[in-house]
């Protein structure tokens, strides 16, 4: 560590082991020389100080921001910014690619200014995990995992070949490859060390500084690591990008919401029934944008891997962080996890030095809100269709659903008449439905016909899956049925769970008892099991309970995100068929954390979220309009009903497997040499050199123009004068809305772009694999196909009404969006972008930034916005507008045939001033109205005149 300090006389020494002694420094003499009560302060709230203590230098960090932070107050108005400078960042393939293209960019454009390229390297260590990619192709046979890494490595080389070229031209950049584990588990199980060093001089011997692990990543689930009491959140990809080039990662002072959890969990349920509890509440409570803290008696007594948990869904609750303090159960943890015993005791010793040991109790701390939560109130629990708060309690699923069927579309619901949930229709499978075939080429089109059954009669259909042969393959039934609220897709997927063991060991154990007892799943559910890691692999394994998930068709089929981030992979095509021609509102069930419209399937309306013995269970029933505490799953070989009850582990069951599960040697094994384990990923050739040589040929990975106009200085801020609206949208529009990570349409203008470069529609790949490729990103921004835009009444789909003079329709005809921002583009026409409540919901996905950026969308102007999404924003240097309270676009009767001014915007921009939209109606009438300029920070606004976070940390660099 350079220049260090010893601000208050903060810097010390410990003993971190027998006979041995480290420094650090601590917030203990902090308070003792009276800089503020710190043993009050939260202790998230205390790691970040200790970053901003030990990196005070009075320029990026002072000393002013280490007394504001000391004395940070429960309640105070929030002005001041933490600088918080991070130990290190992790990052997936989706976000990392991009990511690593701007870093790319940035060297060729310090290149082509003659200077060194050198000058743009990570100052911090850097992690990707390649986890985003693997699609479930093939599933429900033993060879499903190998061939869809093959697919994986097929559609991905180009991608994967520019990692290497990254691992080779940056220092500190590692990759963790494919096939290895999603990045919360693997950052969780071996990349988080939780307490970090660095080379020291302690009386004229070599020691170490220590401190404390934080991280920021390019990822909304990070905050999985704070089960582990390390603090860490989720950040755009420019933010990250600024943050390992040395800027410190800003942040508004938070308000952290403390958490009392008493009681322990009843028996049967799981950490899972607790984390949509918890997400529940804590929406409810308007958490978004603070740090939650959870301490008390019934927080100690759980373990880690149910805290990651709970801690990983923070993005659906809304908060920045979901922190578990530090304890002897973090100790336990990293050791069963095969961190070695001396950095254990290292460890343990330098939190208790700090006073950060152990979980506080109720009024040690003091926070600015207080809640409580009862564990043994929590009941189980599904979350859905549409959103991971509408917790339902499991024996409420059915009615749920049904009144969701017929409720209206304008209120969330499918709009469908209740009688049609009696209808089922034929679907045709006998040649086209293979299990581990989702890729198989198209059958003839099914004979399906419309019949009125009685609904239930699908149970018997449900045990009907016939038993894997020796190799996997099935016995058919030729036909099966398919109705609202029929399961098409199970999957028991997502870090937020695969990380449990209990619940992954829970779901075999379902698994097993299902099996025994002679149910089967329905043939038309796509069933996968995708862990995240080769952990879970090897204890499903060891405890025999794989050979049980596979008969049910839970074969493996990869270590990744697979569905939980919409690979999920294609349905069959008479499947597909049958739900565009009846209009079915099919179902998908997951152990994920996020169900919004489109995400898992673009077919599937109604997506259930749950532990992954439910996702076994719902599997077997193969529908969701079933009460599973009153109703059966199935008949078993013996013809008897077979309950849910029947089937569901106790916690001693799980218990006494769970000791298979965590040993440390598997852990040390499993997580060494990645690159020898992995020979595919060693057959890719790394192309060499400092500056990327870009390939203009290449449909993944392209020179973004980010750079084009980088000059020395930046331009002024002025005022936005005959802007135009590209969308008017409504409330909760997800990133994935805005810029989706899934399939691309053939018909769409990124479809139609890729078949004119030459690629077919079988290799389009995700959006989510394309981010390297900014042609391909601006055409599928807003693309979604179920965003709504509310200027085309009636539509759905990336289509928007186009004014432009440029565009050779008539006025006002509806286009692709893309086509409308490029007309406008061409007239010169800047463009703004109108939306309702939390904008930018969702994941962050800074390409929901850039696309939008590159269209031409200079502003935007929402009732409220998710606050990745919003910084992002001005990270690409698009002004973020907030109307006032009570205003909207419907308030205002706008619909999009006005043209907008942004009055008062001009080089003394303060941030969260009131500026003024000026709105000229198509008739002429005007209208002034007051909103607040959502540049939040004094460095945003620096951002903000600079043109986007890169253009201004290239010039520091470069100056
Ligand atoms: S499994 Fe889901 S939550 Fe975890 S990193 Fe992947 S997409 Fe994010």
């Amino acid at each position: 560590m350079k220049n260090a300090h010893n601000l208050f006389g903060t810097l010390q020494e410990f003993e971190t082991g027998p006979g041995r002694r480290g420094a650090f420094y601590s917030l203990p003499q902090l308070e003792q020389a009276g800089v503020g009560p710190v043993s009050r302060l939260p202790v998230c709230l205390r790691l970040v100080l200790e970053s901003v203590l030990r990196n005070c230098d009075g320029k990026r960090v002072t000393e002013q921001n280490v007394r504001a932070l000391a004395n940070w107050k429960p309640a105070a108005r929030r002005t001041e910014e933490i600088p918080f400078v991070v130990a290190r960042i992790v990052l997936q393939d989706f976000t990392g690619v991009p990511l690593l293209v701007d870093l790319a960019a940035m060297r060729s454009a310090v290149a082509r200014l003659g200077k060194d390229p050198k000058v743009i390297e990570p100052l911090v260590p850097v992690d990707l995990v390649v986890d985003h990619s693997v699609q479930v192709d093939f599933f429900g046979t033993p060879t499903a995992m190998q061939q869809n890494l093959e697919m994986e490595f097929r559609r991905n080389r180009e991608r994967y070949q520019f990692l290497k070229w990254g691992m080779q031209a940056f220092d500190t950049f590692k990759v963790v490859s494919p096939g290895i584990g999603i990045v919360h588990q693997v950052n969780l199980e071996y990349l988080a060390k939780g307490l970090l060093g660095c080379p020291w001089t302690l009386n004229s011997q070599p020691s170490t500084l220590y401190y404390a692990d934080t991280l920021v990543g390019t990822d909304s689930h990070t905050t999985m690591i704070n089960g582990l009491g390390i603090v860490g959140w989720g950040v755009g990809g420019i933010e990250a990008e600024a943050g390992m080039l040395g800027q410190p990662v800003y942040l508004l002072t938070p308000d952290v919401v403390g958490v009392c959890l008493t009681g322990s969990l009843r028996e049967g349920l799981t950490a899972t029934d607790l984390a949509l509890t918890v997400t529940q509440m804590l929406r409810n409570a308007k958490v978004v944008g603070k740090f939650v803290e959870f301490y008390g008696p019934g927080a100690a007594a759980l373990p880690v891997v149910d805290r990651a948990t709970v801690a990983n869904m923070a993005p659906e609750y809304g908060a920045t962080m979901g922190f578990f303090p530090i304890d002897a159960e973090c100790v336990n943890y990293l050791r069963a996890t095969g961190r070695s015993p001396e950095h254990c005791r290292t460890y343990e010793n330098y939190y208790r030095a700090q006073g950060l040991f152990g979980m506080p109790a109720k009024g040690q701390i003091e926070y600015s809100v207080e809640l409580e939560l009862d564990l043994a109130a929590v009941t189980p629990s599904v979350a859905g269709p549409k959103r991971p708060q509408d917790r339902i309690e499991l024996p409420n699923l059915k009615s749920e659903f049904v009144a969701a069927l017929s409720k209206p579309v304008a209120e969330n619901g499918f709009g469908k008449a209740a009688a049609d949930l009696a209808k089922s229709f034929v679907v045709n499978i006998q040649d086209g439905f293979h299990p581990g075939g989702g890729s198989q080429e198209p059958v003839s089109r099914s004979q399906a016909e419309a019949r009125n059954t009685n609904p239930f009669t699908e149970l018997e259909m449900a045990n009907n899956r016939p038993t894997p042969g020796p190799a996997g393959a099935m016995a058919l039934p030729s036909e099966a049925r398919i109705r609202h609220g029929s399961v098409l897709i199970a999957a028991i997927t997502s870090c937020t769970n695969t990380s449990n063991p209990s619940v992954m060991l829970a779901a075999g154990l379902l698994a097993k008892k299902a099996v025994e007892r002679g149910l089967r799943v329905n043939p038309l559910v796509k069933t996968s099991l995708a862990p995240g890691s080769r952990v879970v692999s090897d204890y499903l394994a060891r405890t025999g309970l794989q050979p049980y998930l596979d008969q049910l068709g839970f074969n493996l089929v990869g270590y990744g995100c697979t569905t939980c981030i919409g690979n999920s992979g294609p349905l069959p095509a008479q499947v597909d068929e049958a739900l565009a021609k009846y209009d079915l509102v099919a179902a998908s069930v997951l152990s994920g954390n996020r169900n919004f419209e489109a995400r898992i399937h673009q077919n599937i309306k109604a997506n259930f979220l749950m532990s992954p013995p439910l996702v076994v269970a719902f599997a077997l029933a193969g529908r969701v309009d079933i009460d599973l505490s009153r109703q059966p799953i199935g008949k078993g070989k013996d013809g008897r009903d077979v309950y849910l009850r029947d089937l569901w582990p106790s916690l001693q069951e799980v218990r006494d497997l769970l000791e298979a599960a965590l040993k440390p040697e598997v852990f040390r094994q499993l997580y060494r040499d990645f690159a020898a384990q992995n020979p595919k990923w060693n057959e890719i050739p790394a192309p060499t050199g400092e500056v990327y040589q870009w390939d203009t040929r290449s449909t993944y990975i392209q020179e973004p123009p980010f750079f084009a106009h980088f000059g020395p200085r930046p331009g002024v801020i002025g005022e936005i004068k005959g802007a135009r609206a590209l969308g008017v949208f409504g409330d909760s529009v997800t990133t994935d809305h805005i810029s989706p990570a899934g399939s691309i349409k053939k018909s769409s203008p990124a479809g139609q772009y890729l078949l004119e470069h030459g690629v077919a529609s079988q290799d389009f790949n995700s959006y989510g694999s394309r981010r390297g490729n900014d042609r391909v990103m601006t055409r599928g921004t807003f693309a979604n196909v179920r965003i709504k835009n509310l200027m085309a009444p009636g539509t759905e789909g990336g289509v928007t009404r186009c004014f432009a003079r440029a565009c050779p329709c008539p006025p006002g005809e509806v286009v692709p969006i893309y086509d409308a921002a490029m007309a406008y583009q061409k007239e010169g026409t800047p463009l703004l972008v109108i939306a309702g409540q939390e904008y930018g919901t969702g994941s962050s996905r800074d390409w929901a930034a850039k696309g939008t950026a590159l269209l031409g969308v200079i502003a935007v102007v929402a009732q409220t916005y998710e606050r990745i999404h919003r910084s992002n924003l001005v990270g690409m240097g698009v002004l973020p507008l907030q109307f006032k309270e009570g205003a909207s676009a419907q308030t205002l009767g706008l619909d999009g045939a006005e043209t907008y001014d942004v009055l008062g915007l001009g080089p003394g921009l303060k941030p969260q001033q009131d500026l003024t939209l000026r709105i000229t109606r198509a008739n002429g009438q005007v209208e002034n109205v007051p909103v607040t300029c959502r540049i939040d920070t004094p460095v945003e606004v620096d951002y903000y005149q600079h043109g986007g976070i890169l253009p201004f940390v290239l010039r520091q660099l470069l100056t």
